[in-house]
């Protein structure tokens, strides 16, 4: 099977549940499962837990998963199928949870009627609909006029890009929702609507505090968070570039340039970058995309993100394999071109407590392009040496070996990393060995070939990565 370097994050939803589905997304591409809190109560979510770790264990996949913390976004309630707001109409919000129509619709933020005042901009479904605050009774009910129409959907994102929203950047409904989460130890947690590095510290008190393994995904979809990208980027374990809210609530025209800004400073702090949003959005529909989207996906893995995501393209669209086949084949195209973007010569400069791994890790990238590798064969206890090697780009396989399966499906989300599990650190000579093995086994080199290989001695003891070694395959 043919190995991508970009990874494939897919979101999960009624299209896309059974395990037989599951297991064709896999096949089609998949490394991480995406569960959207937004959409998936907690039964749901559980059984796709139990489902992707079954299939990890029976067939030995490292699939990771990310469980997306809905965080302060203000959504619609449920509205009736076949709902369509047009021109010049008024659309009613309240604070009652009943089923919606185009004329009343459930607002879940309940101080919407308090903290709006008329004539202010609401957006729904990624600013889709467009419509006019022309009433608030200051309590419950707030009434807009429609300027943009189309369909009304259920649990559709609103954004209000005019009002000052006072909700927490985690929301008792994402309190509950991670107490799922860490009680699973999900590889990734997605937050949302980050507007400062203070909510991506106390995400990762509290996953600390609960000492589990989960890493942290900031989202970028307000324009505070921009404006603190520099530190929020250090504080976390990777980024997303998420597109549709960001779209909303910045001039759309910005997305773009703020995209490659973000890409171009994770690249410089060696933190993975996750594209999200409207990537293949006509295939929810649609057998094939079109050609702006073939050229977002490909431009997106020539700028060098590390993971490209769907939503609803597999959560709800029609052709939920098809669509990964085709991202599948646009990231191996552009891969083979060999015209992904290398990185700046990066190497660590400071003495901090890393600095043996980093030099370590940076001159493994740099000597295995340089003597032709076919793999840079690593062990890791943290994945640290996993994620700072994919780091420097290095156009050969990177391959992580680990006795921790938390570790190695974590992994599966980072670029170029391909994960096996290891456990038998009996001997430095033997483990060689058999990793090496490991890599020829699963063609990622074969006789005759070099591979560089890292890892820390005395190996038995784990600690710091101190060893560099090139060698040939017999
Ligand atoms: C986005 O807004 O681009 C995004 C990924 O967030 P969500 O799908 O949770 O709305």
């Amino acid at each position: 099977m043919h190995f991508n370097k970009t990874k494939i994050i897919a979101t999960l939803g009624p299209a896309t549940s059974s395990t037989e589905m599951l297991l064709k997304l896999i096949a089609a591409g998949v490394n991480v499962f995406r569960i959207n809190f937004s959409h998936s109560s907690h039964e749901n979510a559980e059984e796709l837990i139990t489902k992707i770790r079954d299939i990890n264990k029976e067939h030995g996949f490292n699939i990771a998963i990310l469980a997306d913390l809905q965080g302060p976004k203000l959504r619609v309630g449920v509205v009736e199928e076949g709902a369509v707001l047009e021109k010049g109409d008024v659309l009613s919000f309240s604070n009652v949870d009943e089923i919606g129509t185009s004329k009343k619709v459930f607002m879940t933020y309940s101080r919407f009627a308090a903290d709006v005042t008329v004539g202010e901009r609401i957006l729904i479904d990624d600013g889709k609909l467009l419509l006019e605050v022309t009433e608030s009774n200051g309590t419950d009910l707030v009434k807009a006029q429609v300027i943009h129409g189309g369909p009304l959907k259920s649990k559709k994102g609103v954004n209000l890009p005019n009002t000052k929203i006072s909700l927490p950047c985690l929301t008792e409904k994402d309190l509950a929702d991670l107490e799922v989460a860490l009680k699973h130890e999900v590889e990734w947690i997605g937050l949302s609507f980050v507007r400062s590095v203070k909510d991506v510290r106390q995400l990762k008190q509290i996953i600390a505090s609960r000492k589990a393994p989960c890493k942290v995904i900031s989202k970028i979809e307000k324009p505070e968070a921009v404006v603190e990208i520099q530190q929020i980027i250090e504080e976390t374990d990777a980024i997303m570039v998420a597109r549709g809210d960001l779209g909303v609530e910045v001039p759309m025209q910005s997305v773009p340039l703020i995209q490659k800004m973000i890409v171009n400073k994770c690249h410089e702090m060696g933190r993975p970058v996750v594209i999200a949003t409207q990537m293949m959005e006509s295939m929810i529909d649609s057998m094939t995309p079109t050609r702006a989207e073939v050229s977002d996906v490909a431009n997106s893995v020539l700028d060098g993100a590390d993971a490209v995501m769907l939503s609803g393209e597999t959560s709800v669209g029609k052709f939920p394999v098809d669509v990964i086949e085709a991202m599948s084949k646009i990231i191996q195209h552009v891969e083979a071109s060999g015209q992904v973007a290398t990185k700046k010569e990066n190497p660590p400069t400071i003495r901090g407590k890393r600095f043996i791994t980093d030099s370590i890790c940076y001159n493994a990238s740099k000597i295995a392009d340089q003597v032709g590798a076919s793999a840079i064969l690593t062990m890791t206890f943290s994945g640290y040496t996993g994620f700072k090697i994919s780091s420097h780009r290095p156009k050969t396989n990177i391959v992580v070996l680990t006795a921790n399966r938390s570790i190695l499906n974590m992994l599966s989300l980072i670029w170029g990393v391909r994960g096996f599990y290891y456990d038998n650190m009996e001997s430095t000579d033997n483990t060689f060995k058999e990793i090496k093995q490991i890599a020829v086994n699963n063609g990622l080199a074969s006789s005759g070939d070099l591979i560089v290989k890292v890892a820390s001695m005395p190996i038995e003891e784990s600690g710091t990565t101190n060893m560099l070694k090139i060698s040939q395959i017999d």
